[in-house]
């Protein structure tokens, strides 16, 4: 079985190398063909003496994301629906279907990518939890939903890349793998990204918090808080039973943020739910003493039993947190007519799911009519 490259670090190809009598500096080389220059061929790895490409693509392979299908948006992002997991490769991994979105904007782009196939945590707002879990991604499954968004916008890209991890999956109950990937996508000689431009989105998991504290290189943090009590955020977030919101923003408190970090707060706004003012006043009490922004996002109706906020309770919530010193923004999520929702499209990709929701199969149809 051919060794699998993608997503392995500088010491791992190193290993690999050392394992073939080649000298090592050429893992060196191997590294930056892969991520700096997005090399997915080895016969296109010119920086690679001809006879050590002729052997990798014997003895080794490499396994990027494949595009089953791309949804332009009418705003210009892409979304992606991959396929993951070859027999080719020797990492196991059974085959799936992922998302991401490349969003391009003034000066730069920003990528949103999953870490796991499907979810476990089961947020009651999200399409992905219908799926549930169905595995954990490896590192080179990660990184490489990057690498391919990347390739694939090559003649347009911007001098900027950000990343988020807020696609299908918990990304810190898939911590090892996520982190490696975010190692190679934050290494001056891999990806080359800042840390402040790759941000990490998790439901709460406190242990993957604490443990994200202790990381030298790491990416910003956000967490999706979306209730203003435990009562309200129980009934979301069942995640939230297991750290309920004191358990977690100690967590925040106690997190040792760097000059100039801060965690952002995802807060989706449902009309009706978690969008009055008391809501607002008590968000800007659980946030006391916390370095934060909070980002509202008004909830695009859809698939779920949640309807939109009001343009005047967007507005008044966000008053409420800027008067009492707390940022808020309000961002509308892009791509709304190509499925804004992580999971979406991979939920209207199965089968089984599309026989038991014809809601679902008519959006697809429409899309498909769309394109
Ligand atoms: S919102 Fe994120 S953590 Fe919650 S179910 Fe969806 S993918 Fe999982």
């Amino acid at each position: 079985m051919p060794v699998e490259l993608l997503g392995k670090s500088v010491e791992e190809l190193r290993e690999y190398i050392a394992s073939l009598g080649e000298r090592p500096f050429r893992a060196a080389q191997l590294y930056h063909a892969l991520y700096a220059e997005r090399r997915f061929e080895f016969s296109a790895m010119t920086n690679i003496p001809a006879a050590l490409r002729e052997r990798l693509a014997r003895e080794a392979t490499i396994t990027p994301p494949r595009i089953v299908r791309r949804f332009p948006s009418v705003d210009g992002s892409i979304r992606y629906l991959f396929s993951i997991g070859s027999p080719m490769s020797d990492n196991g991994a059974k085959p799936a279907q992922i998302e991401a979105v490349f969003m391009p904007r003034e000066g730069r782009q920003t990528i949103c990518i999953s870490t796991q196939a499907g979810c476990a945590v089961d947020c009651h707002f999200c399409l992905t939890a219908q799926l549930g879990l169905i595995r954990n991604l490896t590192a080179g499954e990660i990184v490489g939903q990057v690498l391919v968004a990347l390739e694939e916008n090559r003649e347009q890209l911007a001098p900027q890349t950000n990343v988020v991890l807020m696609g299908q999956g918990e990304p810190l109950l898939n911590y090892d793998a996520t982190m490696a990937a975010v190692r190679i996508l934050l290494d001056p000689k891999g990806v080359a990204l800042a840390p402040r431009h790759v941000t990490l989105s998790t439901s709460g998991i406190v242990p993957g918090i604490e443990r994200l504290g202790k990381e030298k290189i790491r990416p910003s943090l956000a967490i999706s808080l979306n209730a203003s009590s435990d009562e309200q955020r129980n009934a979301l977030m069942p995640i939230n039973r297991k750290y309920p919101l004191e358990v977690l923003l100690g967590a925040c408190r106690r997190y040792p943020l760097r000059p100039r970090e801060y965690f952002t707060f995802e807060y989706v706004l449902l009309g009706g739910v978690n969008d009055t003012p008391e809501d607002a006043r008590r968000v800007v009490r659980l946030l006391s003493h916390i370095r934060a922004k909070v980002n509202l996002i008004p909830w695009n109706p859809g698939n779920l039993p949640y309807r939109a906020p009001t343009a005047e309770s967007i507005e008044a919530f966000q008053r409420i947190l800027m008067d009492k010193g707390v940022s808020a923004f309000v961002r509308y999520s892009r791509g709304q007519d190509v499925f804004a929702a992580c999971g979406q499209l991979a939920l209207i990709e199965s089968a089984d799911l599309l026989s038991a929701s014809p809601e679902v199969r008519i959006r697809r149809l429409e899309i498909e009519t769309e394109l």
